[in-house]
């Protein structure tokens, strides 16, 4: 059909899949086990319906209010949108418009090169060495800007912060975006920086650390100016993207910190406990400072691992791609969860590797 010439093509994200099944194990997506703060749940059964005749606030002002207080910096620095996901795609659409490409590692979140492509972005990506880190010496090529998380997904790791900051400052042109969705569970974030560099842009989310995945809530901090291009673009785009009970929930759930604390203290003492128990089932995994290992097997392949899993319904997350197709993500659950999948793990492993 000659339509079809005037049509964007793309090829889509793929997320983790969502089953729903009774007695699951769901390790896949990296969503918190543990419920959202019990102010959350009080006032999502208080939310006045008449309220929701009207738009909401397009400035989501409160929420941006209550973020910008946490993490001490000015209201003008905070944007909100709907998950991380909406925020950087925004970031993509409103920092990186150069002819030359944008740079980002080559194994690293997957939805990097689907915007670019959506977008019609160069891009190039860069090698993780051996061990799965950035090498910062690679982001000194000629570049239209660079984004990465820290810590990575999925490999997990950490890369400290001198080496953001060499990123940062020898790329003084563009705008460095770092993708913080993991920074809660023992990282250590790039905001302070943000003192001394006016390109870098640091992107958070609720979905992971503040167990609200479904209401769908990220926001980023910049400086003044890049937050004020990125509003620009937004309303310009879609002005009222973020619903009211999501507005009013996020800020119940930012006020909670010892609740936040908790929940994040937990999950990193559960994931330093099945570090050893996986070690000893035979499994290496690079030193993860998230809510997931990524792990191989030292003899059995990812694959059958995965496929054993999921017949217990036991989802783990599997890729195959290159380099990274002998490899599972495995999100870390409740320590019951955790159990369950290591008491399975060991008794089939027991099985194939005599
Ligand atoms: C989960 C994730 C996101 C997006 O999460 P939202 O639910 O859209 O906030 C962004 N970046 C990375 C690296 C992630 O793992």
């Amino acid at each position: 059909m000659k339509f079809e010439e005037n049509i964007r093509k793309v090829v889509p994200y793929v997320a983790g899949e969502q089953p729903n099944k009774p007695n699951m194990i769901k390790l896949n997506t990296n969503e918190c086990p543990y419920p959202p703060a019990p102010g959350v749940e009080a006032l999502a059964k208080e939310l006045d319906v008449d309220s929701l005749r009207l738009y909401p606030d397009q400035n989501t002002t409160p929420l941006v209010h209550a973020l910008a207080e946490y993490y001490h910096v000015k209201p003008e620095q905070v944007f909100v949108g709907v998950g991380s996901d909406d925020v950087l795609s925004m970031a993509f659409m409103t920092f990186f418009n150069s002819d030359k490409p944008i740079l980002f590692p080559d194994v690293t979140y997957s939805f990097y090169d689907v915007w670019a492509d959506l977008y019609r972005i160069p891009y190039k990506t860069c090698p993780l060495d051996e061990n799965w880190h950035i090498d910062p010496a690679d982001y000194r090529q000629e570049n239209g800007g660079i984004i990465f998380p820290n810590p990575n997904a999925p490999t997990g790791l950490f890369e400290d912060l001198s080496v953001v900051e060499e990123i940062i400052k020898s790329n003084p042109d563009v705008i460095v975006i770092v993708d913080e969705a993991y920074i809660d569970f023992g990282g250590e974030s790039a905001l302070p920086l943000l003192e001394k560099y006016e390109n870098l842009l640091v992107v958070q989310t609720f979905s992971k650390s503040r167990a609200m995945a479904g209401l769908r809530i990220g926001f980023c901090i910049g400086s003044e100016k890049l937050i004020r291009y990125l509003n620009d673009v937004k309303f310009s785009f879609n002005s009222y993207t973020m619903n009211l009970p999501a507005q009013v929930l996020g800020v119940e759930a930012v006020k909670d910190d010892a609740y936040f604390k908790g929940v994040t203290g937990r999950i990193i003492a559960t994931r330093e406990r099945v570090k050893k128990e996986m070690t000893a089932l035979g499994f290496t995994f690079p030193d993860s400072r998230t809510n997931f290992l990524f792990v191989s097997h030292r003899t059995v392949p990812a694959e059958d691992i995965f496929r054993a899993l999921r017949e217990r319904d036991i989802y783990v997350r599997h890729w195959n791609k290159p380099r990274i197709e002998n490899c599972l993500r495995i999100t870390i659950g409740t320590d019951e969860q955790m159990d369950q999948m290591l008491a399975f793990l060991k008794e089939y492993l027991k099985d194939r590797m005599e």
